[in-house]
This record gives C-alpha cells, sequence and structure tokens, in this order.
C-alpha cells in the first residue's frame, strides 16, 4: 500500500483488526521509508452471493474468507 506521506510503496502492517461482524479488516501500516502511521481497510469485493432457489425461495449466503 502506498505511503500517503512520502509516496513509497512498501508498507508493512503494524496492527490488523476485523471489525464486529467480520466484513472489513483495519490494518495500520508503517512506511518503511518515512516510518510514518497510516490506516486502511480491506473489505470483500463481493456482495453477497444471492442463489435462487426452487420455488423464488431466496437464500442469502455468507461467503466466508478466512485470513
Ligand atoms: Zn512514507
Amino acid at each position: 500500500m502506498k505511503c500517503i506521506y512520502c509516496g513509497c510503496i512498501d508498507s508493512k502492517v503494524v496492527d490488523s483488526r476485523q471489525n464486529e461482524d467480520g466484513t472489513s479488516i483495519r490494518r495500520r501500516r508503517e512506511c518503511i521509508s518515512c516510518g510514518k502511521r497510516f490506516t486502511t481497510y480491506e473489505t470483500v469485493e463481493n456482495t453477497p452471493i444471492l442463489v435462487i432457489k426452487k420455488e423464488s425461495t431466496l437464500i442469502l449466503m455468507t461467503v466466508r474468507f478466512f485470513y
């Protein structure tokens, strides 16, 4: 992830934490060039998958990702 302060493309993750429902991860990053810290958020791009079953029953499926 690009540093917002110096533009260096390399940073390391110093802390990561999921939100309560597990849909996003907040990462604290530290630039390896200037040493400043910034926060990024990681979310799953896909919306939950809707599977249409017989008789038009909609079942919301939750996709689980393992980190
Ligand atoms: Zn930097």
